[in-house]
Protein backbone atom coordinates (compact mmCIF):
# COMPACT_ATOMS: atom_id res chain seq x y z
CA UNK A 1 0.00 0.00 0.00
CA UNK A 2 1.44 3.41 -1.66
CA UNK A 3 0.86 6.57 1.65
CA UNK A 4 0.42 9.75 -0.03
CA UNK A 5 -0.04 12.99 2.00
CA UNK A 6 -3.23 14.83 0.03
CA UNK A 7 -0.74 17.91 0.34
CA UNK A 8 0.35 16.71 -2.43
CA UNK A 9 -2.87 16.17 -4.36
CA UNK A 10 -3.67 20.06 -2.95
CA UNK A 11 -0.59 21.57 -4.28
CA UNK A 12 -0.79 19.56 -8.09
CA UNK A 13 -4.64 20.79 -8.21
CA UNK A 14 -3.36 24.23 -7.46
CA UNK A 15 -0.81 23.85 -10.52
CA UNK A 16 -3.17 22.31 -12.68
CA UNK A 17 -5.88 24.87 -12.15
CA UNK A 18 -3.38 27.52 -13.23
CA UNK A 19 -2.11 25.90 -16.11
CA UNK A 20 -5.26 24.91 -17.82
CA UNK A 21 -6.56 28.20 -17.18
CA UNK A 22 -3.27 29.59 -19.18
CA UNK A 23 -2.75 26.94 -21.80
CA UNK A 24 -4.84 25.79 -24.44
CA UNK A 25 -4.07 22.04 -24.75
CA UNK A 26 -2.03 20.35 -27.38
CA UNK A 27 -4.88 18.99 -29.31
CA UNK A 28 -7.08 21.96 -29.23
CA UNK A 29 -4.51 24.18 -30.83
CA UNK A 30 -3.82 21.52 -33.45
CA UNK A 31 -7.66 21.01 -34.64
CA UNK A 32 -8.01 25.48 -34.72
CA UNK A 33 -4.74 25.15 -36.86
CA UNK A 34 -6.19 22.42 -39.25
CA UNK A 35 -9.37 24.00 -39.98
CA UNK A 36 -8.10 27.21 -40.46
CA UNK A 37 -6.01 25.97 -43.21
CA UNK A 38 -9.63 24.37 -44.66
CA UNK A 39 -11.29 27.79 -44.27
CA UNK A 40 -12.60 29.04 -47.05
CA UNK A 41 -14.68 32.31 -45.62
CA UNK A 42 -12.49 35.14 -45.08
CA UNK A 43 -14.23 36.72 -41.79
CA UNK A 44 -14.17 32.62 -40.24
CA UNK A 45 -10.48 32.65 -40.92
CA UNK A 46 -9.51 36.27 -39.35
CA UNK A 47 -11.41 34.89 -36.42
CA UNK A 48 -9.49 32.14 -36.30
CA UNK A 49 -6.84 33.41 -36.53
CA UNK A 50 -7.75 36.48 -33.33
CA UNK A 51 -8.37 32.99 -31.39
CA UNK A 52 -5.12 31.58 -32.02
CA UNK A 53 -3.20 35.57 -30.75
CA UNK A 54 -5.29 34.98 -28.27
CA UNK A 55 -4.53 31.82 -26.57
CA UNK A 56 -0.33 32.89 -27.71
CA UNK A 57 -0.59 35.91 -25.69
CA UNK A 58 -1.89 34.18 -22.78
CA UNK A 59 0.96 31.39 -23.15
CA UNK A 60 3.36 34.43 -23.20
CA UNK A 61 2.05 36.79 -20.89
CA UNK A 62 0.49 34.10 -17.91
CA UNK A 63 -2.72 35.44 -18.52
CA UNK A 64 -6.09 33.85 -18.47
CA UNK A 65 -7.28 32.16 -21.59
CA UNK A 66 -10.76 33.85 -21.37
CA UNK A 67 -12.32 36.27 -18.53
CA UNK A 68 -14.56 33.20 -17.93
CA UNK A 69 -12.38 31.17 -15.82
CA UNK A 70 -15.32 28.80 -15.27
CA UNK A 71 -16.57 26.54 -12.46
CA UNK A 72 -13.42 23.98 -11.42
CA UNK A 73 -14.54 20.19 -12.74
CA UNK A 74 -11.92 18.19 -11.13
CA UNK A 75 -11.89 14.52 -12.56
CA UNK A 76 -9.68 12.24 -9.92
CA UNK A 77 -8.96 8.50 -10.28
CA UNK A 78 -7.81 7.44 -7.12
CA UNK A 79 -5.93 3.61 -7.17
CA UNK A 80 -7.01 1.47 -4.71
CA UNK A 81 -3.85 0.84 -3.41
CA UNK A 82 -3.16 4.19 -2.18
CA UNK A 83 -3.25 5.16 1.58
CA UNK A 84 -4.38 8.65 1.52
CA UNK A 85 -2.93 10.56 4.46
CA UNK A 86 -2.73 13.96 5.81
CA UNK A 87 -6.22 15.53 6.09
CA UNK A 88 -9.37 14.89 4.03
CA UNK A 89 -9.14 14.75 -0.09
CA UNK A 90 -12.53 16.81 -1.01
CA UNK A 91 -10.84 19.45 1.77
CA UNK A 92 -7.41 19.51 -0.48
CA UNK A 93 -8.86 19.34 -3.68
CA UNK A 94 -11.12 22.49 -2.69
CA UNK A 95 -8.19 24.06 -1.09
CA UNK A 96 -5.89 23.88 -4.56
CA UNK A 97 -8.62 25.16 -6.31
CA UNK A 98 -9.11 28.52 -3.73
CA UNK A 99 -5.74 28.43 -4.16
CA UNK A 100 -5.00 28.79 -8.07
CA UNK A 101 -8.25 31.03 -8.27
CA UNK A 102 -6.94 33.48 -5.80
CA UNK A 103 -2.91 33.56 -6.44
CA UNK A 104 -3.33 33.00 -10.24
CA UNK A 105 -5.32 35.94 -10.45
CA UNK A 106 -8.56 34.16 -12.32
CA UNK A 107 -11.65 35.26 -11.99
CA UNK A 108 -14.17 33.79 -9.07
CA UNK A 109 -17.56 32.98 -10.71
CA UNK A 110 -19.15 30.71 -8.35
CA UNK A 111 -22.35 31.47 -6.62
CA UNK A 112 -22.44 30.03 -2.84
CA UNK A 113 -26.47 29.48 -3.76
CA UNK A 114 -28.12 29.36 -7.40
CA UNK A 115 -31.22 31.66 -6.17
CA UNK A 116 -29.81 33.64 -3.51
CA UNK A 117 -26.67 34.24 -5.63
CA UNK A 118 -23.81 35.59 -3.49
CA UNK A 119 -20.43 34.90 -4.84
CA UNK A 120 -18.86 32.63 -3.26
CA UNK A 121 -15.31 34.61 -3.60
CA UNK A 122 -12.85 31.82 -4.10
CA UNK A 123 -14.44 29.84 -6.59
CA UNK A 124 -15.55 26.88 -4.72
CA UNK A 125 -16.81 24.54 -4.55
CA UNK A 126 -15.35 22.57 -7.23
CA UNK A 127 -17.22 19.63 -8.55
CA UNK A 128 -15.78 16.67 -8.16
CA UNK A 129 -15.51 13.41 -9.65
CA UNK A 130 -14.16 9.89 -8.22
CA UNK A 131 -13.21 6.97 -9.52
CA UNK A 132 -11.74 3.81 -7.85
CA UNK A 133 -9.39 2.31 -9.97
CA UNK A 134 -6.46 -0.53 -10.01
CA UNK A 135 -3.08 0.62 -8.77
CA UNK A 136 -1.46 2.59 -6.68
CA UNK A 137 -1.34 6.19 -8.44
CA UNK A 138 -4.18 8.72 -8.38
CA UNK A 139 -4.63 10.55 -11.71
CA UNK A 140 -5.88 13.83 -11.79
CA UNK A 141 -7.80 16.21 -14.71
CA UNK A 142 -8.54 19.43 -14.33
CA UNK A 143 -11.26 21.08 -16.14
CA UNK A 144 -12.25 24.50 -16.18
CA UNK A 145 -15.69 24.94 -17.71
CA UNK A 146 -17.42 28.44 -18.86
CA UNK A 147 -20.85 28.85 -18.99
CA UNK A 148 -21.45 30.29 -22.31
CA UNK A 149 -21.58 27.09 -23.25
CA UNK A 150 -22.37 25.20 -20.19
CA UNK A 151 -25.84 27.16 -21.19
CA UNK A 152 -26.14 25.73 -24.30
CA UNK A 153 -25.87 21.87 -23.35
CA UNK A 154 -29.15 20.02 -23.14
CA UNK A 155 -30.85 16.46 -21.93
CA UNK A 156 -33.39 14.64 -23.58
CA UNK A 157 -34.83 11.26 -22.79
CA UNK A 158 -35.55 9.70 -25.93
CA UNK A 159 -38.04 6.94 -26.87
CA UNK A 160 -36.25 3.75 -28.04
CA UNK A 161 -38.23 4.07 -30.97
CA UNK A 162 -37.04 7.10 -32.01
CA UNK A 163 -33.20 5.60 -32.61
CA UNK A 164 -30.47 6.87 -34.64
CA UNK A 165 -32.35 9.80 -35.91
CA UNK A 166 -33.41 10.98 -33.13
CA UNK A 167 -30.33 11.09 -31.43
CA UNK A 168 -28.74 12.95 -34.46
CA UNK A 169 -31.44 15.17 -34.71
CA UNK A 170 -31.40 16.05 -30.92
CA UNK A 171 -27.48 16.95 -31.56
CA UNK A 172 -28.28 18.82 -34.81
CA UNK A 173 -30.95 20.57 -33.13
CA UNK A 174 -28.82 21.56 -30.01
CA UNK A 175 -26.37 23.03 -31.86
CA UNK A 176 -28.95 24.92 -34.12
CA UNK A 177 -30.18 26.34 -30.63
CA UNK A 178 -26.71 26.76 -29.43
CA UNK A 179 -25.96 29.40 -32.60
CA UNK A 180 -22.39 31.66 -31.36
CA UNK A 181 -23.73 31.61 -28.25
CA UNK A 182 -21.12 29.05 -26.65
CA UNK A 183 -18.17 30.99 -28.75
CA UNK A 184 -17.95 28.36 -31.98
CA UNK A 185 -15.87 26.77 -32.77
CA UNK A 186 -17.02 24.67 -30.19
CA UNK A 187 -16.97 20.63 -29.19
CA UNK A 188 -19.52 18.99 -28.98
CA UNK A 189 -19.92 15.80 -26.00
CA UNK A 190 -21.88 13.47 -26.56
CA UNK A 191 -23.73 10.81 -23.86
CA UNK A 192 -25.73 8.27 -25.09
CA UNK A 193 -27.39 5.60 -22.65
CA UNK A 194 -27.36 4.94 -18.57
CA UNK A 195 -29.79 7.06 -17.03
CA UNK A 196 -30.36 9.98 -16.40
CA UNK A 197 -28.01 11.66 -14.52
CA UNK A 198 -25.13 9.08 -16.08
CA UNK A 199 -25.87 10.11 -19.39
CA UNK A 200 -24.94 13.71 -18.60
CA UNK A 201 -21.59 12.41 -16.63
CA UNK A 202 -20.76 10.90 -19.77
CA UNK A 203 -21.66 13.81 -21.93
CA UNK A 204 -18.98 15.79 -19.69
CA UNK A 205 -16.52 13.08 -19.83
CA UNK A 206 -16.54 13.22 -23.93
CA UNK A 207 -15.01 16.97 -23.54
CA UNK A 208 -12.25 15.74 -22.14
CA UNK A 209 -11.13 13.33 -24.13
CA UNK A 210 -8.71 14.39 -26.24
CA UNK A 211 -10.06 15.79 -29.66
CA UNK A 212 -7.58 13.56 -32.23
CA UNK A 213 -8.53 10.34 -30.17
CA UNK A 214 -11.91 9.08 -31.84
CA UNK A 215 -14.33 6.97 -30.47
CA UNK A 216 -12.49 3.05 -30.19
CA UNK A 217 -16.25 1.37 -31.43
CA UNK A 218 -16.78 2.15 -35.77
CA UNK A 219 -20.11 2.47 -35.55
CA UNK A 220 -19.63 5.65 -33.10
CA UNK A 221 -16.52 6.75 -34.99
CA UNK A 222 -18.43 6.94 -38.11
CA UNK A 223 -21.23 8.80 -36.16
CA UNK A 224 -18.69 11.61 -34.39
CA UNK A 225 -17.35 12.15 -38.39
CA UNK A 226 -21.21 12.25 -39.80
CA UNK A 227 -22.28 14.61 -37.55
CA UNK A 228 -19.28 16.61 -37.73
CA UNK A 229 -19.70 17.10 -40.78
CA UNK A 230 -23.35 17.85 -40.63
CA UNK A 231 -22.53 20.70 -37.65
CA UNK A 232 -19.85 22.06 -40.09
CA UNK A 233 -22.36 22.39 -42.86
CA UNK A 234 -24.64 24.89 -40.70
CA UNK A 235 -22.73 28.11 -41.54
CA UNK A 236 -22.81 29.19 -37.57
CA UNK A 237 -18.94 29.43 -37.94
CA UNK A 238 -16.57 31.17 -35.82
CA UNK A 239 -17.79 33.06 -32.90
CA UNK A 240 -21.19 32.89 -34.70
CA UNK A 241 -20.36 35.00 -37.71
CA UNK A 242 -20.52 32.53 -40.54
CA UNK A 243 -18.39 29.99 -42.08
CA UNK A 244 -17.30 26.25 -42.01
CA UNK A 245 -15.49 25.79 -38.95
CA UNK A 246 -18.80 25.43 -36.29
CA UNK A 247 -17.46 22.55 -34.42
CA UNK A 248 -13.88 21.33 -33.66
CA UNK A 249 -14.64 17.91 -32.98
CA UNK A 250 -18.28 15.59 -31.97
CA UNK A 251 -16.47 13.43 -29.14
CA UNK A 252 -19.19 10.36 -28.06
CA UNK A 253 -19.50 8.53 -25.03
CA UNK A 254 -22.25 5.37 -24.88
CA UNK A 255 -23.43 3.37 -21.72
CA UNK A 256 -25.83 0.46 -21.78
CA UNK A 257 -29.81 1.65 -20.74
CA UNK A 258 -32.45 0.41 -20.27
CA UNK A 259 -34.70 -1.87 -22.40
CA UNK A 260 -37.55 1.44 -22.23
CA UNK A 261 -34.87 4.09 -22.52
CA UNK A 262 -32.76 6.07 -25.11
CA UNK A 263 -31.31 9.21 -22.84
CA UNK A 264 -29.35 11.83 -24.97
CA UNK A 265 -27.13 14.06 -23.25
CA UNK A 266 -25.04 17.17 -25.26
CA UNK A 267 -22.49 19.00 -23.59
CA UNK A 268 -21.14 22.02 -25.58
CA UNK A 269 -17.67 23.55 -24.90
CA UNK A 270 -16.21 26.94 -26.32
CA UNK A 271 -13.43 27.32 -28.22
CA UNK A 272 -11.44 28.02 -25.18
CA UNK A 273 -11.87 23.94 -24.51
CA UNK A 274 -9.20 23.72 -21.49
CA UNK A 275 -7.87 20.70 -19.56
CA UNK A 276 -5.21 19.58 -18.03
CA UNK A 277 -3.83 16.22 -16.66
CA UNK A 278 -1.07 15.01 -13.85
CA UNK A 279 -0.39 11.48 -12.47
CA UNK A 280 1.02 11.63 -9.13
S1 LIG B 1 -17.95 30.21 -23.75
FE1 LIG B 1 -15.73 29.87 -23.51
S2 LIG B 1 -14.71 31.48 -24.73
FE2 LIG B 1 -16.88 32.04 -24.45
S3 LIG B 1 -16.87 33.41 -22.64
FE3 LIG B 1 -17.31 31.31 -21.91
S4 LIG B 1 -15.31 30.41 -21.39
FE4 LIG B 1 -14.93 32.23 -22.64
Amino acid sequence: MRELDVKVIEAKVKELAIEANYYLPRDVKDRIEILKNEESYPLAKDILEKIEENYRVAENEKKPLCQDTGMACVFIEVGQDVHLIGGNLEESINNGVRDAYEEGYLRKSVVSDPIKRVNSNNNLPAIINYKIVEGDKIKIIFSPKGFGSENMSAIKMLKPSEGIEGVKNFIIDTVVKAGGNPCPPIVVGVGIGGNFDKVASLAKTALIRDLDKRNDDKFYRDLEEELLEKINSLGIGPQGFGGRTTALAVNIEVFPTHIAGLPVAVNINCHSTRHKEAII
